[in-house]
C-alpha cells in the first residue's frame, strides 16, 4: 500500500494507470472505524484498485465546530487500511488541497434546506467542494459513501448526476456497535455517561419502527420522541424529522408508499451525533 501526501506525486502515479482500471474511491476524514472499513472492503471486492482519501476538510466545518480537535490518527489508519487490502492512501495537507482562498461556493437547493444542511450552514457546500476535488484528482469508477450521512449521500448522488461526473456512487449500509449506536469517529469524544445516553438516537428510532402501527401521524411520533427525551436528561435534540427518503420532503402520512425515513441529530455534551433509519424495512 502506497501513501501519498503530495497531490503532485499522486497525480504522477494516477497517470500510470491504464484506462480500463476499475478504481474504487473511499473518501474519509480518518480516525477510521468499522463503518469506514465496510466501505473499503466493498471497494476492494468490486474494483481493481482502491484509493482511500484521508483529509479533515476545513471547509465543511462551521466556525464553532470541532475542526481543530477532530481526531487525526494517520499512522493507525494506514495500518488498518493495509490489513483491509486498500492499495493507495491519499492524505494531503490542507495547503495542498486549498492553496488559495476558495472563490467557488456551491449553492444546493431543496436537498440542503433540512436536517444537517439547515443545522450546519455551509457544511454541504464544503462536502460538495471537497468531494468534487477528490473526484477530479482520483477519477474513480465507483465512489463509496455511507448511509449514516444520508443527506450527504443524496446530495452527492445529485452532484454526480447534474455535473455528469463519469462514476457511480455506491451507498453503503450503516454499521452499528453491538448495542445499536451508529459508529462514528466522534464517538471517541463521549464520556461513559454520554456514551450510555447516546443510545437515545438508535433506540428511539428502533422503538418507533417496531411500533409504527401505534402511531397515526408524524405528530404522534414527535410526541413520543419528546416523551422519550425525558429519560435521557443530558441529550439535547437538534432535530428529529420523518421525510421522504428520496427528496427529503415532508411526508403526508406514515404509509410505506410515502417512503418515510427517520432522521435524528442530538448533542451529548459538545458532541453532535447523527443517525437515521427507514420507518419500514
Ligand atoms: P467520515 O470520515 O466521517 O467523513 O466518513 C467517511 C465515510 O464513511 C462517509 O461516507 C460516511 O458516511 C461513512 N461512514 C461513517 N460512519 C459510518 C457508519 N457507521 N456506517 C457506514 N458508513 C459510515
Amino acid at each position: 500500500m502506497q501513501v501519498y501526501q503530495e497531490i503532485s506525486s499522486f497525480l504522477q502515479f494516477r497517470k500510470t494507470l491504464s484506462p480500463g482500471t476499475q478504481i474504487g474511491l473511499v473518501p474519509t476524514m480518518g480516525a477510521l472505524h468499522e463503518g469506514h472499513a465496510s466501505l473499503v472492503r466493498q471497494s476492494v471486492a468490486e474494483n481493481d484498485l482502491t484509493i482511500v482519501t484521508i483529509f479533515v476538510n476545513p471547509t465543511q466545518f462551521g466556525p464553532n465546530e470541532d475542526f481543530e480537535k477532530y481526531p487525526r490518527t494517520l499512522e493507525k489508519d494506514c495500518e488498518l487500511l493495509k490489513q483491509m487490502g486498500a492499495d493507495i492512501v491519499l492524505a494531503p495537507q490542507r495547503s495542498q488541497v486549498y492553496p488559495d482562498e476558495t472563490q467557488i461556493y456551491f449553492n444546493i437547493r431543496d436537498l440542503d434546506k433540512k436536517l444537517c444542511g439547515a443545522s450546519r450552514p455551509g457544511h454541504m457546500n464544503g462536502v460538495v467542494q471537497v468531494v468534487s476535488i477528490l473526484f477530479h484528482l482520483t477519477l474513480p469508477t465507483r465512489a463509496y459513501f455511507g448511509l449514516k450521512d444520508y443527506q450527504q449521500c443524496l446530495i452527492i448522488q445529485q452532484l454526480v448526476k447534474e455535473l455528469h461526473f463519469p462514476l457511480s456512487v455506491v451507498p453503503c449500509a450503516i454499521i452499528r456497535e453491538h448495542d445499536g449506536l451508529a459508529m462514528s469517529s466522534r464517538n471517541m469524544y463521549l464520556s461513559p455517561e454520554e456514551r450510555n445516553q447516546a443510545l437515545f438516537l438508535s433506540q428511539t428510532m428502533q422503538t418507533i419502527r417496531e411500533n409504527i402501527a401505534d402511531f397515526s401521524t408524524v405528530g404522534a411520533v414527535r410526541a413520543f420522541v419528546n416523551e422519550a427525551l425525558t429519560k435521557f436528561p443530558i441529550v439535547k435534540l437538534d432535530y428529529f424529522e420523518i421525510l421522504n427518503d428520496t427528496n427529503l420532503k415532508e411526508v403526508s402520512s406514515l404509509l410505506p408508499d410515502e417512503h418515510p425515513r427517520m432522521f435524528m441529530a442530538a448533542y451529548l455534551g459538545k458532541t453532535r451525533l447523527i443517525d437515521n433509519m427507514p420507518v419500514f424495512i
